[in-house]
């Protein structure tokens, strides 16, 4: 039977350490602050913001909502951006993506000062996990999975990692983390000849797709006890939320498996988090 490699427990570290730095901070008399900017009324968009309020006043951080229109101009837009930027009150801010159609996207990701990209989206973030240098923050589910292992005493150094998924959200980033943990990235795409070949070479799977059910026994080799980590974040046929793994399939033949829901999910707040304090604590050096 695999090891079950929840995030709660993951989480919960994460949060008593980021309320630890919260409270030492406040004891100097400095409110860490996270600015949330949401454009219109998504209802994902709301949910997420709500659990990220709940979160924050948990780990002692205050959040800013900052809500605009769904019809709001691109200038208004930016105008609005640029004050959170500046403001010497506000330590990060988490952007919900992606923005309406109208609003200048690419723009806005590029837009957010790296050193309050507590999401770590801009490209001076991105550059910094690649150069593994302290630029922005890295994306917190990228760094969500290296906190999992870490927990866990998985040891990256060494091992042939498979990651499948390429994107700049979890796939290129998550490459680099582990690259500069000294593992051996196998990172394939959609483009892929033989992902199953490269899954079952591979000391640690990560799925990162967002293809419901789609990493079958296939992808796994009994005989090498394979960890893998399940990042996608899909509803099956039945509205449920599932991930990339056939979790009871692959559970009987390999050494360890996160679950979703429960996994790397619960881990990537507890990320955001740490990243607010962190981006609090850099201000004061
Ligand atoms: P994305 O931007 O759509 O990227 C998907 C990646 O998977 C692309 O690189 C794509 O390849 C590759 N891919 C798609 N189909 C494939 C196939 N059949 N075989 C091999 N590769 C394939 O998605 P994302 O934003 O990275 O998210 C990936 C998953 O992680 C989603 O399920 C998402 O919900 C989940 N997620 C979870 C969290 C969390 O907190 N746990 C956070 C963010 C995302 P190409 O580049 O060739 O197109």
């Amino acid at each position: 039977m695999a090891e079950r490699l929840s995030g709660a427990p993951v989480a919960k570290a994460l949060d008593k350490e980021t309320k630890e730095r919260a409270d030492s901070l406040a004891e100097k008399g400095i409110q860490p602050t996270l600015a949330v900017l949401r454009v219109g009324e998504n209802d994902a968009d709301i949910s997420y913001e709500k659990n990220i309020i709940k979160k924050a006043s948990k780990n002692g951080i205050a959040v800013k909502q900052v809500i605009l229109p769904e019809n709001v101009e691109n200038d208004a837009f930016f105008e609005v951006l640029d004050s959170l930027n500046q403001d010497a009150a506000v330590h990060g801010i988490l952007m919900f993506r992606p923005l309406p159609a109208h609003l200048d996207g690419e723009r806005a990701r590029t837009g957010i000062a790296a050193e309050k990209d507590v999401d770590g989206c801009s490209d001076l973030s991105l550059a910094g996990v690649f150069i593994g240098k302290e630029l922005g923050f890295a994306p917190c589910t990228a760094q969500a999975v290296i906190e999992l292992l870490d927990f866990y005493n998985i040891d990256l150094k060494g091992k042939d990692v498979c990651l499948a998924g390429r994107s700049l959200v979890v796939g290129k980033p998550l490459s680099s983390l582990c690259t500069n943990r000294h593992a051996t990235v196998d990172l394939c795409h959609s483009r892929t000849t033989d992902l199953p070949g490269h899954a079952r070479r591979s000391d640690i799977l990560i799925t990162a797709i967002g293809r419901a059910g789609f990493f079958t026994a296939d992808y796994v080799d009994p005989e090498k006890g394979q960890i893998v980590i399940d990042v996608g974040m899909n509803t099956d046929e039945e509205g449920k939320l599932c991930g990339d793994a056939v979790y009871d399939e692959l559970e009987p033949l390999v050494k360890a498996i996160t679950p979703v829901p429960g996994g790397v999910g619960s881990v990537t707040t507890a990320v955001l988090m740490r990243h607010v304090v962190e981006a609090c604590e850099r201000t004061t050096r």
